[in-house]
């Protein structure tokens, strides 16, 4: 399959890990928006957040687990962070690989 997410789980692409288990990859965005922008993923192919089965909701729970753990790990957790996930064309997502985007480590504006 032609996943750039799933390449970088097989370590075909590199990537800059900041945390990794059985099911999940956590690793620092290519073209960050902030000092702290970490893409976190279940090695899983799922493609969105729309795809996310039944079977899926222990993966799930478990990704969300993580996501404190990447929080801690880049020191973020005391400060705040946003984590952000894209969903089809007018969510702009554009690599089609379920990822939550953990972002940080400057004051976040809301308005888009
Ligand atoms: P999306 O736009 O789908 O929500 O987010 C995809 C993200 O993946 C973008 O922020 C983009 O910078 C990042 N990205 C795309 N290709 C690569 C890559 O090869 N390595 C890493 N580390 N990030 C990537
Ligand atoms: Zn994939």
């Amino acid at each position: 399959m032609d996943c750039i997410f799933c390449k970088i789980v097989k370590g075909e692409i590199p990537s800059k890990k900041v945390y990794e288990d059985e099911y999940v990859l956590a690793f620092h965005d290519i073209n960050p928006i902030a000092p702290v922008h970490v893409l976190t993923i279940p090695k899983k192919h799922i493609v969105s957040l729309l795809d996310i089965k039944q079977e899926d909701k222990e993966l799930v729970g478990h990704l969300h687990l993580a996501l404190q753990k990447v929080a801690k790990e880049m020191g973020i957790d005391g400060s705040g962070f946003r984590v952000i996930t894209n969903i089809g064309p007018h969510g702009q997502q554009t690599v089609f690989h379920l990822h939550y985007h953990l972002i940080g480590g400057r004051q976040l504006e809301w308005k888009m």
